[in-house]
């Protein structure tokens, strides 16, 4: 489990983790930023410890900026979203590509470096207007196109971003994403 930032919209699905936690048969890892750690620590004590019959669900990894996940390498960067920062990712498996950007509200030059040419990229795009902690429709295609993606999936979509009208309007390299999602690399 990587932890982009522990903002609630993004972690408080946190108890669903103890199935998967039981199905392992050991704590979840749970991959984040020290500082972004340490609050779930506080306000989710009881996932990481274990009382009596209950096994802790999950276990606090500290990233620097990279892991290898299987066959995946997967790096990090720090994206400002807002007053904080989240994290960004890239997963590079073979000779394909996918970077996962979400909650953030400026492509800084690390984050392009990171990001550029990559075969898939799923991206915040919370609405059509500019947005102090997000990004917005125009200013994602926008550094879509300058980094050469691929694939573009918008996520984290509000009420201005109506599926279908993007469905239509969007170019043949972009769409908006949806629950279910499967993206094979
Ligand atoms: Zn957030
Ligand atoms: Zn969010």
């Amino acid at each position: 489990m990587i932890i982009t930032h522990d903002h609630a919209d993004h972690c408080h699905g946190i108890d669903e983790l103890r199935a998967i936690s039981q199905t392992l048969g050991k704590p979840v890892p749970f991959y984040g930023r020290a500082d972004v750690l340490e609050r779930l620590r506080r306000r989710f004590g009881y996932i990481f410890k274990s009382a009596s019959f209950y096994r802790a669900v999950g276990e606090a990894v500290e990233v620097g900026s990279e892991l290898t996940f299987g066959g995946a390498q997967i790096r990090f960067v720090d994206q400002p979203h807002g007053g904080i920062t989240s994290l960004g990712l890239r997963i590079d498996i073979g000779s394909r590509s996918l970077a996962y950007a979400i909650d953030f509200n400026e492509l800084t030059d690390d984050m392009r470096t990171l990001y550029e040419g990559v075969d898939v990229w799923v991206s915040d795009c919370l609405s059509r207007r500019p947005h102090p902690t997000h990004t917005h429709l125009d200013a994602v295609l926008g550094w879509a196109e300058e980094m050469k993606v691929g694939q573009l999936y918008l996520s984290h979509l509000n009420n201005s971003m109506d599926y279908t009208t993007l469905v239509d309007e969007l170019p043949s390299w972009a769409a908006p994403a949806h629950d279910g999602l499967e993206i094979e690399l």
